[in-house]
Parts: C-alpha cells; structure tokens; sequence
C-alpha cells in the first residue's frame, strides 16, 4: 500500500491546495510506496510569508535561544533515526546498514555544530579615522532562505542549510527533489517536536517548476543550492540580485603518483566510485595514472573491485544499491558506450545488473585507458565507474586534472610531503585531499567550489548565512 504524505508548510501537515501530485517509485523494488502532493503557486506564497513572519521574531532571539533550538531538533530528529534511515534507503536506494543509519545519525551534527558555531560569532570594533565615532559590525540573519537539494543525500544536504540557518535566526524553505522527498518529510515531525516556530521551516516538495517558483519569489532574500552545474546555471540567471551559496557538480580526480602507496590508493579509488553507487558529488570520477605505476595500480583496482557486493540495500551484507533513477542510469550508460567507441578498455563491469527487481542495479565498472576526450572523463558520470586515464608525469597529471571545469575535490596519493603540496598548489579545486578517498567528509569541513570552474561557490560556513550589518556612533567631542 502506498503512503498517502503531506508537506510540511508553515508549520501544518498539509495536503496544500495544488491538484498535482507526484507518485514516488522506488528504485529498491519498482514500487509505487508514496503519492506526494505537490504545492500550488499560493502554497508557496504561505510559506514565504510564514517563513518572513518567523525570521522577523527569530532575528531578536539571543544565539544562546536559538542555539537551545538546533539542539532540541537534534534530540527530537535522535529517535526517529531507524525509520528516517529505512524511508531513506526505499526511495533512494542506498544500503541501509553500511549506509543510510550513519548517513542519518551524521544529519544531527549539523544542528550540533551550528549550536556550538553560533555561541562564537563575533563582530567586530573597527578603529575609526575620528576620536568621535566609534564603529562595529554585526552578524544579521539574511532572512528567508530557499533550499533547494539534490537527490543523493535527501537528508543531510537540506540540513546542511537548516542547522545553520536557524541558528543564526533565518527561516529556510526546502524543496526537495520529486525522487527523494519522503525521508526529509518524516524528519520534518522533529521540528514540530522540538518547538520550531511556525513557518522557520517548511519543506516542499517537487520539481523544477517549485524550484522556480522559490527561485525568483520577491520575498526569499537567499538560494541555498545543492545540484548539478547545469541547474545551477539556470539558477544564477533567474535568481536577481540573491544571496546564494551554489553546491554544484564535481569530477574529483585522484592522482595517483609514481611513489604512491598503490595498496591503499587502489581500493580507496574503488571506494570513491562505488560508495553510494558513485551518486556523490566528490565522487572518485576519475584516476589520473602516472605511465610507471599504471599496471601494478590497475590490477590491484581490479581486485578491490571484488569487495563490491552489489544487492538489495536492506541486505546487511550488501555495500552497493541500486542507482537512484533512469536518467542517471541512461547517462552511465552513454558513457560507458563512449569510452569504448573511443577504444577504453572495459576491465570490470560496464552495464546494468540483470535478475533485480528494477533495472537500476548497475555493475561495479572499471574502464582503462579512457581517452581525456571521452564523456567519461570530461563530464560527470553519478554511477559507479572508475575511468582510469593515464599521464606521462606529474605536470600532465596536474594538467589533465585542472582541463576539467568541475574540479570540486581532488584527492592525490604520494609518500612525499613536497610533492603533496606541489599537486595541492597546483590543482584547481575546492578541496585536495592527500592519501584519502575524494569520498573524504567531515560535516564542518569547509566545502564548495574552485573559482573558474562550474563547481559553484560557498563553503558552508555560518558566516555565509549572515548579513554583515556596521553600525556607526557618533558619540559627541572627547576632546580634553
Ligand atoms: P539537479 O540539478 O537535477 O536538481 C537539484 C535540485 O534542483 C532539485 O531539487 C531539482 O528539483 C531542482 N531544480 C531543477 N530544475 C530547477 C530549476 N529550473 N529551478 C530551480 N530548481 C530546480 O541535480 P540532481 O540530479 O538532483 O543532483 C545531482 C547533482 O548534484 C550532481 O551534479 C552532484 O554533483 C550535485 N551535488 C553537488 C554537491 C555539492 O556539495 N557540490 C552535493 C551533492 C550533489
């Protein structure tokens, strides 16, 4: 039986006034398992207007109030992790056990971290040319915030957004994606529990068509975008004159140097592509070789890939589901058909699983020797696939990497601490990580695109959900 949900708006479980809805599919079972309302364009207006109304209150709270709010949400969201989990992995597709709960339990740290963030968030006393002003800075909440979140993670991303927004006195509207929104409406109760002023949060879920309707709405001051590039794009040129922090795509590369320790670079490569069946953002997208460790590097890749159990995502020994949706499937599949037109070689995998119950299930794949033209190299796959190319020495490796325009988070392996910070001034992303998976995350590490590239900006900081305000005194002659 299918679920019937409501969204969660300006403090109400509402069915809203829209006559659209959605019907969600599982990738796990090709199950229809919810029908989901969609809001009307008046839905919207009530939640921008309730989100308003609750930011104009939550400005005047102390940060010791609102950081007493984050953590009654973190203990409301404690016990609903299990089922949050559960939802998760049935309309999403990741392993419940090796994936989803910890995916869950780490949804509570960014109300944590916000808490303790925003008791330090100091402004500033700026010296003045004049013995009769004096002058400071405040850190002001922005005011209404639209999230806007991707599919891949439909609990943390949006949270990402949350946690910090409300501790700084924003309210934030989330939509999430028509793929993944249940899990975040069943996180929803826990703002209700925990006391969220009506309207602080609402999600509402959808497509493109609500995104838009958030993105150029007069009353939202800011977009909290998680997405690919090309949404992205679209976003910049409709939002106006917006704050915005824009999380877009990625194309990580490792780099695999000739000193590596090719033992561990070999299975953390595979487990970059496959963790979350390669649907994350700084995904291990690409393995830049250098020509003298190819081979050994190669075959100790294909042997990690053996401790891919592809399944059924509630199975505790499976480690890889199914891919989340078909045009993330189709996309793998033009790819992998690219690469060898273009005379890769496929060594793993290279297509979609048969005997399960969607044909979403995809094989680990590892391809070699893929040309830097192919689509696998230049563009995004979002699957499980490790295209392995191959580069003459360090400066072609730094090249090929930098060619990308989605240089998110690299990662480099090498035993030599000169050249870790040779590749770590060189390579053009937001993040390099050395002798680590690209898939390397921590919820406070600073996060977000490399200028010049299509990888967005924003760092996730709790400053960036703040209106730097100064305020100047006059405080009359002091003179004598
Ligand atoms: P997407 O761009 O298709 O959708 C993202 C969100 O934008 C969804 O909620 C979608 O409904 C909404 N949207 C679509 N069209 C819109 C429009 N015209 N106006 C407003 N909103 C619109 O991305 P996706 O397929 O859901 O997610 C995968 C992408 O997200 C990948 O490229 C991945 O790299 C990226 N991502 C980036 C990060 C990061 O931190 N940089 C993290 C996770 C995912």
């Amino acid at each position: 039986m299918a679920e019937t949900l409501k969204m969660y708006l300006a403090g109400e479980w509402t069915e809203g006034t829209g006559q659209e809805h959605h019907e969600l599919i599982s990738p796990v079972n090709g199950e229809h398992i919810a029908t989901v309302p969609l809001p009307s364009d008046t839905d919207v207006d009530r939640a921008v207007a309730a989100a308003r109304e609750a930011a104009d209150e939550m400005r005047h709270w102390s940060a010791f109030e609102r950081a007493d709010l984050c953590l009654r949400i973190a203990a409301a969201i404690e016990p609903l992790v299990p089922e949050i989990a559960r939802i998760q992995t049935l309309e999403q597709g990741k392993p419940y056990h090796e994936e989803s709960l910890a995916d869950i339990e780490e949804a509570n740290q960014y109300f944590y971290n916000a808490a303790e963030d925003v008791k330090r968030l100091t402004g500033e006393v700026i010296p003045t040319s004049s013995r009769s002003k004096r002058m400071f800075t405040f850190r002001r909440p922005v005011g209404v915030w639209a999230a806007i979140t991707p599919w891949n993670f439909p609990v943390t991303i949006p949270l990402e957004y949350v946690g910090p927004g409300l501790a700084t006195g924003n309210s934030v509207i989330v939509k999430p994606p028509e793929f993944t929104p249940w899990a975040l409406l069943k996180l929803a109760e826990a703002f209700d529990a925990a006391g969220v002023p009506k309207g602080a949060v609402s999600v509402l879920p959808g497509g493109g068509p609500v995104g838009e309707s958030l993105v150029t709405h007069d009353g939202v001051d800011a977009i909290g975008f998680t997405g690919s590039s090309a949404t992205g794009k679209r976003i910049i040129a409709e939002m106006g004159v917006k704050r915005s922090i824009m999380e877009m795509s990625g194309n990580g590369p490792t780099i695999v140097t000739a000193d590596a320790d090719l033992e561990a670079a070999a299975p953390l490569a595979v487990y970059g592509a496959y963790y979350n069946a390669g649907q994350v953002c700084c995904a291990t997208e690409r393995v830049i070789v250098l020509d003298e460790v190819h081979d050994e590097f190669v075959a100790l890749a294909v042997e990690a890939a053996g401790d891919v159990r592809l399944g059924d995502p509630f199975d505790a020994t499976t480690n890889m589901g199914p891919l989340n949706n078909e045009p993330t499937a189709s996309k793998m599949d033009a790819h992998i058909a690219d690469a060898r037109g273009r005379g890769a070689e496929v060594l793993v995998g290279g297509g979609r699983a048969s005997g399960y119950p969607t044909d979403l299930y995809y094989d680990f794949t590892i391809v070699d020797n893929v040309p830097e033209q192919s689509a696998l190299s230049q563009d995004e796959s979002f699957g499980p696939v490790l295209p392995i190319l191959r580069a003459a020495d360090d400066a072609e490796a730094v090249a090929i990497a930098n060619r990308s325009r989605l240089g998110l988070q690299a990662a480099v392996f090498t035993r030599e601490l000169s050249k870790a910070f040779w590749y770590a001034d060189r390579i053009r992303s937001g993040t390099v990580v050395v002798n680590d998976s690209t898939d390397f995350w921590e919820t406070f590490q600073p996060f977000g695109g490399a200028a010049g590239t299509d990888t967005g900006w924003g760092r996730g900081r709790i400053e960036e959900f703040t209106d730097l305000q100064t305020v100047v005194f006059d405080i009359g002659s002091q003179d004598g």
